[in-house]
């Protein structure tokens, strides 16, 4: 991609990436970097890494850089000046804002890690951005919230999460996040099993974080890396797609298929059931949900029949992987539900990934603050928000409690 700044593009689309330094973030940009005249980066932010940034400004030219990290957001100023770039650097709560909702892009890639996402996809669907969704944890917390506030300012939400943008591709025309497609008796949600499907549960406790993070078939970052590994990631994923597509956990099977070349399916009310194929490369679906309703090449390769030979199917263990029912109760009570078992998980993986908890005890800890911290039955942001620091606060105590269990070897 050369001249990338918005004045000179004409027609092309203003995209903007929050989370542009991650494993999304970075697949994105490679392809848009292949279609330089249909689109223009025009805001990119990140957390703190200021030398992966730096050199994609320095690639891209957005018009907007925004760190999270104030020290960061200084840095990168600072390199930029010292590079003669002209790119406007923010930072903090507010730059996160100001890229979501810069004027003049029409296209905002959620790829931020976490809940930490949420304030900004609210934004860009506030200001009524077309909103591609990877980053699932707001849609999972605050999803019915997200949904009315696109109604209300006419954004447009697509799904990249590679599973619901395999169903969004299997859905007849008309695609409206929120509101069940007409004629779909079931979705079912493939998953690989992560990289210890086949591991016997008394070993569970003793994987290291570079195993769990070690998946068979995706290159992703490490906390959804961790939450494949505990089905975690398929949980969320339920109570995503109930989200987008209008269904009851029960209309939401999970589906192990170790091979992740089927990446969802959709069954209709006649019995026909449709599937989407390929390579697992995430740039096939934000190249999808960026073109949409067009279609691009997105750099991936073909899928070769011959070479996969089989496809298997089975269905997950449910005892040696708890969280997967723990995300179906919390989607069936709805309300704050989901933002406590997110809470719970993302401060349990973050202590499993410092060394400081057991694999299994991530599953303990979740189960533990589902069992302390009482639902509200709204969604509002301050219901969210409230019952989101309340977890992550019980989960802290928990973490505590096992820890010092574990430095002395008997978790
Ligand atoms: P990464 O950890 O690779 O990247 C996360 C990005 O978010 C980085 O740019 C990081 O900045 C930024 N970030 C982290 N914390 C904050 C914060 N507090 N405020 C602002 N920015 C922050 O994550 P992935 O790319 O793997 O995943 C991103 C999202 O997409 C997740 O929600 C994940 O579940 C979802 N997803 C990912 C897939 C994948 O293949 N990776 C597949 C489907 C969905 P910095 O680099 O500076 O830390």
């Amino acid at each position: 991609m050369t001249n990338t700044h918005p004045e000179s593009q004409g027609a092309s689309r203003g995209v903007v990436i929050l989370g542009a330094t991650g494993s999304i973030g970075v697949s994105t940009l490679d392809v848009l970097a292949r279609h330089a005249t249909r689109f223009h980066v025009a805001a990119l932010t990140a957390n703190r890494q200021v030398e992966l940034i730096f050199e994609q400004c320095r690639r891209f030219r957005p018009r907007l850089a925004a760190m999270h990290d104030a020290a960061a957001a200084e840095q990168l100023a600072k390199r930029l000046r010292a590079a003669g770039l002209s790119i406007e650097v923010v930072a903090g709560a507010e730059g996160l804002d100001a890229a979501a909702t810069l004027a003049g892009a029409d296209t905002v890639v959620t790829a931020i890690v976490g809940a930490a996402g949420l304030l900004p996809t609210l934004a860009a669907v506030r200001a009524g951005k077309r909103v591609l969704l990877a980053n699932k944890e707001p849609l999972v917390i605050g999803g019915r919230l997200l949904l009315e506030a696109a109604r209300a300012h006419g954004a447009q939400l697509l799904p990249i999460d590679s599973e619901h943008n395999a169903i969004f591709q299997c859905l007849p025309n008309g695609f409206n996040a929120g509101t069940a497609p007409p004629g779909v008796r079931r979705l079912l949600l493939t998953c690989s099993g992560g990289p210890f499907r086949t591991l016997p549960a008394e070993r569970l406790s003793q994987v290291t974080p570079e195993e769990a993070c070690a998946h068979p078939n995706w290159v992703m970052g490490r906390k959804i890396s961790v939450d494949s590994a505990t089905l975690m990631n398929k949980g969320l994923e339920l109570i995503e797609a109930c989200l987008l597509f209008g269904m009851s956990p029960q209309q939401v099977d999970v589906v192990i298929h170790p091979q992740s070349v089927v990446h969802s399916m959709v069954e209709y009310s006649d019995g026909s059931v449709l599937a989407q194929l390929s390579h697992p490369d995430m740039r096939i679906p934000i190249a999808h949900a960026l073109a949409w309703p067009e279609r691009i090449d997105s750099g991936a390769r073909s899928v070769d029949l011959f070479e996969m030979a089989r496809l298997d199917f089975c269905a997950p263990d449910r005892q040696r992987f708890p969280c997967l029912g723990f995300a179906y109760e919390a989607a069936a009570t709805g309300g704050t539900a989901p933002a406590i078992l997110n809470a719970a998980n993302e401060v349990a993986v973050d202590a499993f990934l410092d060394r400081r908890i057991a694999f299994t005890d991530i599953a303990h800890v979740i189960a533990g603050v589902l069992g302390q911290v009482t639902p509200g039955s709204d969604q509002t942001l301050a219901q969210i928000l409230g019952d989101d620091a309340r977890a992550r606060y019980a989960a802290g105590e928990l973490i505590e409690r096992r820890a010092p269990r574990r430095q002395q070897g008997t978790v």
